[in-house]
């Protein structure tokens, strides 16, 4: 894999949820913030962004009866609530953070200013991207992609927990095979379980490549970064090579 400066990490928030079925699992996060301080020693420039999905979804509060634009600002609010609790167990070990909130609250954090996150990261800093784009009907992964493409990463990591993407879904069929490469259109078009569309096609239109793999293994953030882990490259250039 080519090496990637400078990336930005996409998480869900699942990823501090632990074997809880809802929140956030202080251990949990302190594990995940010793991985991305792992990549940062090893070199990298990290920006993260960190979904809300462990506290609160917009489309399951509509579900339920409420107005969409308020439950999908809820669900922001959430997705602050995980970048606190991030920022927390990383300055923990060592890591200079700041947050940087697409909804502002001064009181909170920084609002995003790219050209502030820009210094930030020169100074070793890791930002953590709060609350998507900053509007309702849309989703973390699409402000991951927009960071990405605003903050001219040369990778968007997406740590899951399966280890790639795959031709169907391995947790129900045993024959699923995984790509060590894909193309951005066949991910599209196939509609594969990467990001949701205006994601992939933001980070198409941008040519930055989204890496997929496994947060859940420990040490495997690190590991792919040196291009050694098990992972899914969606990209350009299809060369759809398939594994078991
Ligand atoms: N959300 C939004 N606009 C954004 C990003 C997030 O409205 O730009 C809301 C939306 O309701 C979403 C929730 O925040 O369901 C949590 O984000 P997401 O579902 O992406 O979290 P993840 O699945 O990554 O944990």
């Amino acid at each position: 894999m080519a090496s990637f400066k400078r990336i930005l990490l996409k998480l869900s928030g699942e990823a501090a949820m632990g074997d809880q079925s809802f929140g956030i699992d202080p251990p949990t996060v302190a594990r995940v913030a010793g991985e991305v301080k792992a990549a940062k020693d090893a070199g990298h420039e990290i920006c993260l962004v960190i979904g809300g999905g462990n506290i609160f979804r917009g489309m399951a509060g509509a579900a339920k009866g409420m107005n969409r634009t308020t439950a999908d600002y809820m669900g922001m609010l959430a997705t602050v609530m995980n970048a606190l609790a991030m920022q927390d167990a990383l300055e923990a070990i060592g890591v200079s953070t700041r947050v940087q909130s697409a909804v502002e609250m001064n009181k909170v954090c920084e609002p995003v200013i790219l050209r502030r996150a820009e210094r930030h990261l020169e100074k070793g800093r890791v930002v953590i991207f709060a609350a998507g784009v900053g509007d309702p009907y849309f989703t973390t992964d699409s402000g991951a992609a927009l960071r990405a493409s605003e903050m001219k990463c040369d990778a968007l990591l997406k740590g899951t927990s399966v280890d790639g993407v795959y031709d169907s879904d391995p947790k129900t069929n045993p024959a699923a095979t995984r790509f060590d490469r894909i193309g951005y259109d066949r991910v599209l078009a196939d509609n594969l379980k990467v990001m949701d569309a205006a994601a992939v096609s933001l980070c198409r239109d941008n040519n930055i490549p989204i890496v997929v793999f496994n947060i859940r293994e420990p040490g495997n953030l690190a590991r792919v970064l040196a291009g050694e882990g098990v992972s899914t490259t969606v990209g350009a250039i299809e060369e759809g090579q398939a594994h078991g």
